[in-house]
C-alpha cells in the first residue's frame, strides 16, 4: 500500500490540532480557528521537525529560540481580537509562523526579529510563501518601530521584566497590546487596552512560557 501523502497526513494533523489544543481550550474566534487550520505549520520548522509541527509543543528554531505550541499563538492572536483592518507590530518574528498568522488576520503586519540569522530566513520564507502585508525588519524590538508611528495593536513573543516603554507608547487609542511578562523562564501574559482618553488599562490573562526578549527594555543578553 502507498503511504498517505504529506498533505493528506498534514491536513488530517491540522484538523486534531484544531479540536483536541484548541477548540478544546477556550479558543473559539472562528477567523483564527480557520486560519490556524489553512497554515502549514511545518512549513516554518526544520524538515526534521515536520512530522512534529502539529502537536502539542514547542519547537527549536535555530540559535536557541523556540516556535511556541500552537494553543499559544491562537491565544495571543485571539486576545488581539482582530477583524482585518489593524496594523499590527509584532516583535520576535522567529520563525514567522505568528507573523503569518497575524498577516492573514489583519491589515498589515510590521515585525522586528533581532538575531540577523533568524530575521533573514523568516523575510524570505514569508516571501516565498507570498505574503505581501508584512514588512520585516532586523533589530532591537524593545526600542519599538523605529520610525515614529502608532499600532493598533502590539504582540511580544519573546518573555519580558515589564512590557517596554516604547512599545506602549506606539499603542494607538482603542489599541491592544499582548505580551509575556515575568521571569526569564516562567510569565503571565497580559493585555493592555489603551482607550480613547490614552488611558491604560491592563489585564492577565494566564500563565506562559517563552524565551527571553534581550535589549535595551528587555533581558541583558550576557544571563543567556
Ligand atoms: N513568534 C515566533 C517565535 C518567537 S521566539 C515564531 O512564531 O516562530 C522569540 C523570538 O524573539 C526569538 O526569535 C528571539 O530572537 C526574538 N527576540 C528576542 N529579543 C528580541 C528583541 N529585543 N527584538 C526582537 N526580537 C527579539
Amino acid at each position: 500500500m502507498k503511504p498517505p501523502e504529506h498533505g493528506m497526513v498534514s491536513a488530517r494533523a491540522r484538523e486534531r490540532m484544531i479540536r483536541e489544543q484548541l477548540q478544546n481550550q477556550g479558543i473559539h474566534d472562528p477567523r483564527v480557528l480557520a486560519v490556524m487550520r489553512e497554515t502549514l505549520r511545518h512549513l516554518f520548522v526544520d524538515e526534521a521537525l515536520a512530522s512534529r509541527a502539529y502537536g502539542d509543543e514547542n519547537l527549536p528554531i535555530g540559535e536557541g529560540q523556540t516556535l511556541s505550541q500552537p494553543y499559544t499563538v491562537a491565544r495571543m492572536s485571539q486576545a488581539l481580537q482582530l477583524t482585518g483592518r489593524e496594523e499590527v507590530l509584532e516583535i520576535g518574528t522567529g520563525s514567522g509562523y505568528q507573523t503569518a498568522i497575524l498577516a492573514k488576520l489583519c491589515h498589515k503586519v510590521y515585525t522586528i526579529e533581532r538575531l540577523p540569522t533568524l530575521a533573514d530566513s523568516a523575510r524570505k520564507r514569508l516571501r516565498r510563501l507570498g505574503f505581501h502585508n508584512v514588512v520585516c525588519r532586523q533589530g532591537d524590538g524593545t526600542l519599538g518601530w523605529p520610525e515614529e508611528r502608532l499600532f493598533d495593536r502590539i504582540i511580544v513573543t519573546a518573555g519580558t521584566p515589564v512590557t517596554p516603554e516604547s512599545l506602549v507608547r506606539q499603542l494607538a487609542p482603542g489599541g491592544l497590546l499582548v505580551a509575556p511578562e515575568g521571569g526569564r523562564t516562567a510569565q503571565n501574559l497580559i493585555c493592555v487596552m489603551r482607550l480613547a482618553d490614552g488611558s491604560l488599562q491592563r489585564e492577565t490573562l494566564e500563565p506562559c512560557c517563552f524565551v527571553p526578549l534581550i535589549g535595551a527594555q528587555g533581558w541583558k543578553e550576557e544571563f543567556t
